[in-house]
């Protein structure tokens, strides 16, 4: 048909009765309020699909006559009014008495910078955990009414969108949004005009926009520099999320980290805190010691005031997840603002050394030399990112080190199934505020089994019906007969909610091994078969671009769904995100998870599937090695030897589900949810509600560092920042002078004692110029393991005496009962520091 096809979209007006639809479209706090959801949704079931459940897109296409007619109906304008209310009295809320403890609305800010977040389906700036992790974080703290803003880029193209064609190949699209559809606005200046900021980047400025979207209580600003001012090349820079190649990156990140800091300026924001969520955005200690130069300040005090507010939280240990750049990328990129940082190229490169090459500048380290506060996000990750960054702290135990850990957690009003939050409202009134309460969630107890299992069906069948679309849609597409879609549908089209359904869905990265549980295939088709106790198993994600082995994970995975041993029992489904991730979330019984140990530094999908009652079967990994408890779940053991760790986790993994899944799921009579299985589920949503959720996760970044971080910068920067002058001049001068402090023992020590009697023990140093207020000598006092490795236990300052040109270090030691061992050693020492072993030095004798 020759010719051009125009479009028009005819805009409806917003009857005044129905007017606060659009301030509702435009807060993300539609991502987790079913009732303003609901108002939409309610409007026109169909459109709100169509629209990909985007509030303001809805409003572009909804009919007049809709409108008109639901402004006149009193049931609908009933439900409009109560979701209004309860918008409301959120925003009223203001700030939960557990934060005001650490923060003070009035003065304090936390500004948290990220490269992407994970809010809704709607905005789809995100790639996966990190992001949602943000979405997640923010969420929360709107919901405590923590004094935050976010700030993060906005991506014209998104990440892309997956689709797996006939051969199981992943086709990456990168779709172009219009912004307008978003639920952004552009910040306006007092004359009206967008907000536009700069940042030199090589040779050039190039001009940025700078966008709003309210969460609930608190505003992310999104940069983006697509901006008609800039080159067409500059006007990419923002494109694609983790997309293009190194000097993307890099300029992607002088986007965030520079042009973010500049924005809070220009915004008029005054942060106390600044919060690093992963070292894409680890420059804006680089434009903030620019900043603290020009105001005066040597390079070394700038970074130490720059430091003691900042919060760095590192998140992965596998080492594709740390950006590298190289000294010529630097230079080139920072050439107009190195000379503005007060500081020697050497000083500038310092900051990013790290000890795998000499030309390197990683931003792991620019974050941890720039920050006072850090954390990995789970035990195991809080011990693995200590061990792999100790370099930061080179003569400190890396057990002794400042990289401490908060694991994470999900948004619970996001994730909870519909059919929960419901039957919650509905029971435990209230519940909404009790999110942090172990006590309170023991009444999941008290759900009758009926109900308990309804709910559970009601999710699973959603899941059916969301899956079954998908994989109509996408064989379809991809040509394949009806007989083969009729084949690969058939389990799903029966909505025969007992059957016992695994989920797998997350990133295809390698060390996630996604085809682990495929590596006996007659033992998997044996079980899924099985007639007495049918499951099926669904996989989804999307592997980066440029990740071959990842997408060959999902060519192998596709390829045996269609295998006639397999068709209708394993699902490769395309386009994982935020929306397909909730429906699976709910809806599987069984959520799994096998990364390498220890490379999983926390996982949220798994806490995600248990706050609804799904069974984690999951090697002990990140989070599950604090969530698995015995009687909420499933663990594998990881196996340290490389030679047999695939086979045999594998194989612990069907063990599990052959021998203790399936039997326990399908052992009553009638079918499935057991009562032993309603008991196991019941415990993983018992115990992991309250203390895996991002409410929680937040209180301890409030209490543990934002808290801290608040009162150390305020400390620092008090008396024309008296205090960071003293402290950059004290650490300048312990690190010229701290390799010629020595410790010698001035006689040995008895090795037996009897009671009563006192250890006395006497240190010599040389301090090299330094006083014994700057030099802490301690006693630890602790016992060696199996191995011979010594395990602190507790530790005494030894006092210090002048004796001629050394000091005599001396305690006498009250021993305990029993063999002991002890140690000595000596580190610097100033009351100001944020961690005592923050310089990184140390002694032993
Ligand atoms: C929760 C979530 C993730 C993270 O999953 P992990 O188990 O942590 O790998 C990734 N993508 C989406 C869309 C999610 O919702």
């Amino acid at each position: 048909m020759p010719g051009t096809t125009f479009s028009l979209e005819l805009r409806p007006n917003i009857p005044p009765a129905l007017a606060r639809l659009e301030q509702i479209a435009c807060d993300l706090m539609y991502s987790w309020d079913r009732d303003i959801r609901g108002v939409f949704w309610r409007l026109d079931h169909e459109l709100w699909r169509a629209c990909g459940n985007n509030p303001k897109l809805f409003l572009r296409r909804v009919a007049q006559s809709t409108l008109e007619a639901a402004s006149r109906d009193p049931d609908f304008l009933e439900d409009y009014n109560r979701a209004l209310s309860a918008y409301d009295s959120y925003h009223a809320a203001g700030t939960r008495h557990e934060v005001l403890e650490h923060l003070d609305p009035a003065k304090d800010l936390v500004a948290y910078f990220c490269a992407e977040f994970g809010l809704h389906e709607s905005l789809q700036i995100y790639s996966g955990g990190l992001g949602i992790l943000a979405g997640d974080h923010c969420k929360a703290a709107s919901d405590l009414g923590v004094p935050f803003v976010a700030i993060g880029l906005l991506y014209r193209q998104g990440y892309f969108q997956q689709r797996i064609d006939s051969l199981g190949r992943q086709n990456a699209l990168n779709v172009r949004t219009n912004f307008d559809e978003l639920p952004v606005s552009p910040v306006k200046t007092v004359d009206g005009s967008e907000l536009l900021i700069q940042v030199s980047i090589a040779d050039r400025e190039v001009w940025l926009r700078v966008w709003r979207a309210q969460v609930g209580q608190i505003d992310l600003y999104l940069l983006d520099s697509d901006v008609p001012d800039n080159s067409e090349e500059d006007r990419q820079i923002t494109y694609q999320l983790y997309g293009g190649n190194s000097d993307t990156r890099i300029q992607q990140e002088i986007v965030l980290g520079v042009g973010g800091a500049r924005a809070v300026q220009a915004l008029g924001l005054k942060p106390t805190v600044w919060h690093i969520n992963e070292g894409h955005a680890a420059f804006l200690i680089l434009e903030r010691v620019r900043e603290q130069v020009q105001a005066g300040f040597d390079f070394e005090t700038a970074l130490e005031l720059v430091a003691s507010g900042t919060v760095f939280t590192t998140h992965t240990p596998v080492p594709a997840g740390h950006d590298i750049f190289n000294h010529a990328q630097l230079k080139w990129f920072f050439q107009r603002m190195l000379p503005q940082l007060g500081a020697s190229e050497d000083q500038l490169m310092a900051l990013g050394a790290d000890p795998h090459g000499a030309n390197r500048f990683n931003m792991t380290s620019l974050a941890l030399r720039g920050s006072r506060f850090h954390n990995g996000v789970s035990r195991i990750h809080g011990g693995v990112a200590s061990s792999m960054e100790r370099y930061v702290y080179p003569e400190v135990p890396p057990e002794d080190n400042p990289i401490s850990y908060v694991t994470n957690g999900v948004h619970l009003f996001s994730f909870l199934g519909r059919a929960w939050s419901q039957l919650f409202h509905d029971q435990f009134r209230g519940w909404r505020k009790e999110i942090l309460s172990t006590e309170y969630w023991n009444r999941i107890d008290d759900i009758p089994d009926h109900l308990f299992i309804s709910i559970r069906q009601r999710l699973k069948r959603d899941l059916f019906e969301d899956v079954l679309e998908r994989v109509e849609r996408q064989h379809q597409r991809n040509g394949m007969s009806e007989h083969v879609i009729a084949e690969a549908t058939r389990s799903l089209r029966t909505m025969d909610t007992s059957m016992l359904v695994f989920g797998f869905a997350r990133r295809f990265a390698t060390y996630k091994r996604a085809t682990l549980i495929l590596s006996d295939p007659a033992r998997l088709s044996r079980m899924l078969n099985n007639p007495e106790r049918p499951a099926i198993l669904i996989f989804a994600g999307k592997a980066h671009p440029s990740d071959q082995p990842g997408q060959a994970l999902i060519r192998t995975i596709y390829e045996m769904s269609l295998k006639p041993e397999f068709i209708g029992r394993l699902f490769m489904v395309e386009g994982y995100d935020i929306a397909l991730a909730r429906n699976l979330v709910q809806g599987c019984d069984v959520w799994l998870n096998n990364p390498e140990y220890p490379l999983e530094a926390s996982g949220t999908s798994g806490q995600k599937a248990g706050i609804n009652g799904a069974l984690n079967v999951s090697v002990l990994d990140g989070w599950w090695a604090e969530g698995y408890d015995g009687s909420n779940g499933f663990a594998v053991e990881p196996v340290s030897d490389p030679n047999v760790r695939d086979a045999e986790e594998a194989r612990q993994m069907l063990d599990i589900l052959e021998h203790q899944v399936q039997p326990l799921y399908y052992s009553a009579p009638g079918v499935g949810y057991a009562p032993k299985w309603l008991r196991l589920s019941r415990n993983a949503m018992k115990t992991l509600i309250p203390r895996f959720n991002s409410g929680r996760q937040v209180m301890d970044y409030v209490s543990g560092f934002y808290g801290p971080a608040a009162r150390q910068a305020a400390r620092l920067s008090a008396d024309d920042s008296a205090i960071a002058r003293e402290l950059s001049a004290w650490k300048q001068r312990v690190r010229e002078r701290w390799s010629g402090v020595s410790l010698q023992l001035l006689e040995v020590p008895p090795s037996t004692l009897s009671a009563g009697q006192t250890l006395p023990l006497r240190i010599a140093a040389q301090l090299n110029g330094l006083s014994p207020d700057d030099v802490a000598v301690e006693c630890v006092i602790g016992r060696l393991d199996g191995s011979q490795r010594f395990l602190p236990k507790s530790s005494l300052m030894m006092t210090a005496q002048a004796e001629g040109d050394r000091y005599v270090y001396s305690i006498d030691l009250e021993p305990l009962a029993g063999l002991q061992h002890y140690r000595l050693r000596a580190y610097p020492g100033h009351s100001a520091l944020a961690h005592r072993f923050g310089m990184g030095l140390m002694i032993w004798l």
